[in-house]
């Protein structure tokens, strides 16, 4: 059974390279996110030749009003991938003015993205998804993806009803807010993230080849399931939805 990362930093371990081929050697198929175009390249460089690992393209919300001038970049290279992240809106201690200049940035990423069609979006939404799901809007036609969900239970079913994914990480497994979510979320809409190296157990940065601590945290808290293994196939199966478009394209960008 393989594993998956739909969020993860590769180009803030302090060795890329080598946590990328590690990747390879597990096989587990990771989405390379990075906070903004001109590091694109970088992440891009170190993936090119690999089976398990897609370079996403993004500009974090906690940078964009700084680097706005690189949606013009995200324009020229959004043809270079189908996986964007990451990208959102983020109101936690956030000044009024620099809110509102995500807010233009991330309306226009959205644009960009949705004359595209068919791109998979990583997206950060914290104390946000009201406004994140309100640009999204009802008829977005890419995949989404919402990243470490933490707000309020209440905007959770009209994601749903959207029909978007919920990557889950190990942070959220260990706090009460998170388990409540993880407890709202449908099992075919659940997806895996690290989201190293901002996530840690016992002092060690996660990487995806950390994926099977997660799936059974994952396990102990989901009673629904008879077996981890079944657990793993579900949660596999819905990774190959992901991907999934109408014309059904592999894992390649
Ligand atoms: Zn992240």
């Amino acid at each position: 059974m393989r594993y998956h990362d739909t969020h993860f930093h590769l180009d803030l371990m302090s060795e890329p390279e080598k946590v990328a081929n590690e990747i390879e050697r597990q096989q587990v198929y990771t989405i390379a996110v990075t906070n903004s175009p001109s590091v694109f390249f970088f992440t891009e460089r170190v993936t090119s030749n690999k089976k398990f690992i897609r370079a996403a393209l993004g500009l974090h919300p906690e940078l964009a009003a700084e680097r706005h001038k690189e949606i013009a970049k995200f324009s020229e290279l959004i043809d270079k991938t189908r996986y964007i992240g990451e990208i959102g809106l983020d109101n936690n201690n956030k000044s009024p003015s620099d809110y509102q200049k995500q807010k233009k940035v991330f309306e226009k990423l959205i644009s960009v993205c949705a004359d595209k069609g068919d791109k998979i979006l990583t997206i950060h939404s914290r104390r946000a998804v009201k406004d994140v799901l309100a640009i999204l809007g009802d008829e977005f036609p890419g995949k989404v993806i919402l990243h470490w969900y933490s707000d309020p239970l209440r905007h959770i079913d009209v994601a749903i009803d959207r029909g978007y994914y919920f990557s889950i990480n190990y942070p959220m497994l260990q706090s009460k807010n998170g388990k409540k979510i993880i407890d709202s979320i449908p099992l075919e809409r659940i997806l895996i993230e690290t989201d190293g190296p901002f996530t840690k157990n016992e002092n060690q940065e996660f990487v995806p080849s950390m994926v099977p601590i997660i799936l059974e945290n994952l396990f102990s808290l989901k009673r629904e399931f008879k077996s981890l293994d079944s657990l793993k196939k579900t949660i596999h199966r819905n990774f190959e939805n992901l991907l999934k478009t109408t014309y059904n394209r592999p894992f390649k960008n």
